[in-house]
């Protein structure tokens, strides 16, 4: 008798691992055109870039009895049709508004796609920040180095010997020149919607609270908070990857990062990277920034350029919940922002 419970016991941990191992291959996303989308609730989804095209941010999608809200429009209005179209393959409901999680490009340059049919949310700094985006660093960043990329990616091409390489970097070089192709169609609109501190949507058995917990990542930022189901989509403000400082107000930003640790949820939707659970990653990102402040800080007393800073800035013992940082050295954009706000602490975006 105990020696069959024992294989019983044995035969359901086999499959119940069978199982999980299915479960760990699909995550129970489904790819539908340029987007995947990761079920991460009943009528919650993560949509992320399947490859076939540049979507820019990751983008939440909350479904609600009636209707459906997005969380940014993507990187390009080819890029937000894309998604208006997937979306179908998860759900048929109308998408009724759209919350731009700050104005940076790569989360709102769709939103004309949605403008006409749909509510298009954001914070009132957005609605003052959007229009001269087009014309500053961190767009700019994003088209101006793609012919030279290109042009090594072709360098490789040639050279390349394995065909699925080949295939893979000929795919980046046919969806880098789409981008380019693609951001001409670019109509800066501002969100037709906006507020101050926070704005509760309650439709169709949700409770969506979107609120502005203060500057951090840019001066527009705003997160959704879905008390119910505890879960919140942060943009950039938060990311399960380290986030872009170009445009931030990073000793603002720690504060309004604790902020956000003060709303009861247990699952984060992030505007890049992965959907990830819990505080500690939150923790460990104010850690990331007050060495950052105080390492570039230091540097610039002692009279070194930002990008000879930028260089040396010693960042690597937050490499266990961030693997993306693999040596010394950070992103010149970050010192470079960080030596302007020196000079003036409330400067714009960078020019
Ligand atoms: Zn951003």
């Amino acid at each position: 008798m105990q020696r069959f419970v024992l294989l019983l016991a044995f035969a359901v941990l086999l499959t119940g691992a069978a199982w999980l191992d299915t479960r760990a291959q699909t995550d129970g996303a489904v790819v539908s055109g340029a987007h995947r989308f990761q079920k991460v609730a009943d009528g919650i989804y993560y949509a992320t870039a399947s490859g076939t095209m540049n979507v820019g941010a990751n983008s939440p999608i909350i479904v609600t009895a009636d209707e459906a809200l997005i969380v940014d429009s993507s990187i390009t209005p080819a890029a937000g049709r894309a998604l208006a179209q997937d979306l179908k393959a998860v759900t048929t409901k109308p998408i009724r508004y759209v919350v731009d999680s700050h104005y940076h490009y790569d989360h709102s340059f769709g939103n004309q796609v949605f403008d006409r049919d749909a509510q298009v949310i954001g914070h009132q700094n957005t609605l003052v920040r959007m229009p001269g985006s087009m014309q500053q660093f961190t767009y700019l960043n994003s088209v101006r180095p793609i012919p030279e990329r290109v042009a090594g990616l072709k360098e490789r091409i040639a050279k390349e010997a394995d065909p699925q390489q080949k295939t893979a970097l000929e795919r980046q070089v046919a969806s880098s020149l789409a981008y380019l192709e693609q951001v001409k169609e670019t109509r800066i609109t501002p969100p037709n919607i906006t507020f101050n501190d926070s704005i509760t949507i309650a439709r169709g058995g949700r409770e969506m609270q979107i609120r502005y917990l203060g500057r951090g990542h840019t001066d527009t930022d705003v997160v959704v908070f879905l008390p119910k189901e505890r879960i919140v989509a942060t943009g950039d403000l938060m990311e399960s990857i380290i986030s872009y400082m170009g445009d931030s107000y990073p000793e603002d930003w720690i504060g309004t990062l604790e902020r956000l640790k003060a709303l009861e949820f247990d699952t984060v939707m992030p505007g890049h990277g992965v959907v990830f659970t819990g505080k500690n990653k939150i923790t460990v990102f104010q850690q990331y920034l007050r060495d950052v402040i105080a390492q570039v800080n230091a540097f610039r007393k002692q009279g070194l350029s930002a990008e000879d800073a930028a260089a040396r800035v010693d960042v690597t013992k937050h490499s266990g919940e961030f693997p993306q940082i693999r040596g010394v050295g950070i992103d010149a954009a970050a010192v470079r922002r960080l030596y302007r706000l020196a000079q003036d602490p409330n400067a714009g975006p960078t020019p």
